[in-house]
């Protein structure tokens, strides 16, 4: 026969909560787990005066062989709870308690980006579907029907990039958990990125303007195309958001933190600036500071959040600093081995 000593001591290694209940609904024991949601005076009171639920009021006055689950949010900081309520006829009652919190929030996480994809989808393909209708009428003139092909154009690109920028966000969250192992030089990245974007920015007016303070070597642990994906980002925003015919600079420099030798980059722009309340969510999905703005120059909102996930898997950090109507500045600053 199991002795309530051993009973006792199997229930604090069980990772649920578990509360004994008297056949009177009183608690008689509850594990160091039940104790954390619900405190320790529970012992001794009825269940029904701690957990108020119509649910457990319920199944409690049945007399059966009861096992029902419900669902019940914590009093102590809101959490989840999953109750499983066990009970054989005429006999005291046991209740099973699983934190849902985590999944809960994982939840809200999926049902928030679904329905912001759902949403950022939707306005290209109400532009298009919008514009095949007048293209459908004959009595339009070539010069109004090559314009709104154009539009069409550009809201299908727009759906093409938002289709990519989630694939690469999806990707990203595939390998969160496994470090990039192959050595690669993190300047010739940049200019990987910077070459790429030369173009665009001299169309506009702009040029991308490197300096290096040593002329050194710097090799980290990480994946090329992702490196470059970070500075491709950041530099097309700097090239986006800055001011007509200014100028983009990326600075490079060496330093020293808590003994480990870092290399940090800076994309700089001058240009309308961001305030301060918007820069803790910039790397939230979707987020933007000027919805209207980001959208009429081809932004999907995800750039950011993605040089985050890219970041995290470098061990890297980004700060960032703005000035209203000033300088922009990205930095990002990674672990670095010299050669
Ligand atoms: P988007 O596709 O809208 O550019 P991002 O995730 O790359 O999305 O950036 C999020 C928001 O951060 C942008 O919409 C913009 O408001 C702001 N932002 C990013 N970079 C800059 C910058 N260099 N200057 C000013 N605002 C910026």
């Amino acid at each position: 026969m199991l002795k309530k000593e051993q009973l006792i001591s199997v229930l604090e290694i069980i990772e649920d909560g578990i509360i004994i209940i008297s056949s009177n609904f009183d608690v008689q024991h509850a594990n160091k787990k039940a104790i954390e949601y619900f405190g320790k005076r529970i012992i001794g009171k009825p269940i029904y005066s701690f957990i108020r639920s119509n649910k457990l009021i319920e199944v409690i006055s049945e007399d059966s062989n009861i096992n029902t689950t419900f669902q019940y949010n914590g009093n102590l900081n809101k959490q989840s709870l999953e109750l499983t309520y066990l009970q054989t006829k005429g006999q005291p009652g046991a209740i099973v308690i699983k934190d849902r919190s985590k999944e809960e929030a994982f939840e809200n996480i999926r049902r928030d980006l679904v329905a912001n994809v759902s949403h950022e989808l939707r306005s290209p393909l109400t532009a298009i579907s919008g514009f095949i209708e007048t293209l459908k009428s004959d009595k339009i003139d070539r010069k109004k029907e090559l314009r709104f092909l154009q539009i069409m154009e550009e809201e299908s690109n727009r759906m093409t990039r938002l289709l990519a920028d989630l694939l690469s966000l999806s990707k990203l969250e595939i390998n969160m958990h496994s470090q990039p192992n192959d050595k690669i030089n993190l300047i010739d990245q940049v200019n990987v990125a910077k070459d790429a974007l030369d173009l665009r920015a001299n169309d506009l007016g702009k040029k991308i303007l490197i300096e290096q303070s040593d002329l050194e070597t710097y090799i980290i642990k990480g994946e090329a195309d992702e490196i470059i994906e970070v500075f491709h980002n950041l530099i097309d925003n700097a090239i986006k958001y800055s001011n007509k015919n200014s100028d983009i600079y990326i600075k490079i420099c060496k330093e020293m933190e808590l003994n480990q030798n870092k290399i940090k980059i800076s994309v700089i722009n001058e240009g309308k600036g961001i305030s301060e309340e918007h820069l803790p969510r910039l790397t939230e999905r979707f987020y933007r500071v000027d919805m209207a703005r980001s959208r009429s120059i081809g932004g999907t909102g995800l750039g950011l959040a993605i040089v985050k996930h890219i970041l995290i898997r470098h061990n890297a950090q980004m700060t960032i600093a703005s000035e209203v109507d000033g300088k922009t500045t990205f930095s990002v600053s990674f672990p670095v081995n010299k050669v």
